[in-house]
């Protein structure tokens, strides 16, 4: 092992923080068999054989958006190609309550930015989801949404999340980062939430409880430093203000978008972004490798490299398969039990809060 990757491995053992120099180092430099090493020890001293799933739906209300993000293949315009649509309060409740009988734990609720959809109508779809199925917790709106809803209904971000909670909205999913970097979202994502509104949202949603998730999309125009700097700023808002449960690395699915040209990263560095992100990231407990993006064999790998979560079943994602994720839209829970099993962890089902609800 080289002298830096020692004085790597000496720190981990001795629960040092590492620094921005060791992140680039193990990106640049590092073999990937020995950061895989001591990601995979860290993830056993956290969460041991068990390795996390949840049995969830997705529920993407709409895919017509005002931010058009170079990056996404799922928004488009009102008029325009590529099947607008978006979901009647009456279609969304029926949508979610078609999946009860499946034994889901949770509605995951993610979508556009809605040209003409007030506040209320989301407000609306959370709250009679909620009453109608109170056991199922609601995992919804990325502060990227957050931040849109605060705009087109002129109330203050803390004041649309107090309303959501209210209505029942139980976590948030991590979605909308992208990469922390406001010269990249300048040309990615002009319209959408900067880099400290994303922040200011998660930091607002912690102090009022909400847990979150934290998410980073990699793989496109960012550079190494971007990446480190990325998680650098998470590690500190979870530091300021804890409420991240889940790190989720998402890489970039170039198909049917406007960076077509980019390719879609390869497994070394899936694998090195994973380990290297359960290295840097040590006050967040749980690691996700996101099948849906990731795709099931590199998936299940990262299990072996730092992950210890695959997220969920999901019924039917729209997001990501625009893109062209050539993974199925949703697996059966036996499935993602076997998929774990096969890699000799312990398929542990969770609810969205990390708690333990069996082990198989
Ligand atoms: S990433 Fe989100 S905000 Fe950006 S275009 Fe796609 S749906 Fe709209």
């Amino acid at each position: 092992m080289n002298k830096h990757m020692q004085a790597i491995a000496d720190k981990i053992s001795h629960g040092v923080r590492l620094d921005k120099r060791d992140g680039l180092f193990l990106y640049n430099e590092a073999d990937l068999l020995d950061i895989g090493q001591l990601a995979r020890e860290v993830k056993m001293n956290k969460t041991g054989q068990h390795v996390f799933f949840n049995v969830n739906c997705h529920i993407n209300l709409t895919n017509i958006c005002v931010s058009r993000c170079k990056f996404c293949a799922f928004g488009v315009d009102e008029e325009g190609t590529g099947g607008p649509y978006c979901m009647t309060a009456q279609e969304a409740f029926d949508y979610g309550s078609n999946e009860v009988g499946g034994g889901i734990t949770e509605f995951h609720i993610v979508s556009a930015l809605h040209p003409k959809m007030p506040f209320e109508h989301y407000v609306g779809i959370v709250e009679s989801l909620h009453k109608a199925y109170p056991d199922i917790h609601i995992q919804a709106f990325t502060a990227v949404e957050i931040v849109y809803f605060a705009q087109i209904s002129g109330l203050s971000v803390e004041q649309v999340l107090r309303e959501l909670q209210a209505a029942g909205m139980g976590s948030m999913p991590g979605g909308g980062a992208e990469i922390l970097n406001d010269e990249i979202r300048r040309d990615l994502c002009p319209k959408k939430a900067n880099s400290e509104e994303w922040l200011e949202v998660h930091r607002i949603a912690h102090q009022l409880g909400i847990l979150t998730n934290c998410t980073m999309l990699y793989g496109h125009i960012e550079t190494i430093e971007d990446r480190i700097d990325h998680m650098l700023k998470l590690r500190e808002l979870q530091d300021e203000a804890p409420g991240f449960q889940s790190f989720i690395p998402l890489p970039f699915l170039p198909d049917n978008t406007k960076l077509s040209h980019i390719s879609r990263t390869g497994a070394v560095d899936d694998l090195k972004t994973i380990a290297i992100s359960r290295l840097m990231l040590d006050n967040i407990d749980h690691i996700k490798a996101f099948w849906i993006m990731q795709g099931i064999p590199i998936a299940q790998v990262a299990l072996h490299f730092g992950a210890d979560d695959m997220d969920g079943t999901i019924v039917e994602e729209r997001i990501m398969h625009a893109a062209g994720a050539q993974t199925s839209k949703g697996i059966g829970k036996q499935q993602m039990i076997n998929l774990i099993r096969e890699t000799g962890y312990l398929p542990t089902e969770r609810d969205t809060v990390y708690n333990i609800l069996r082990t198989y």
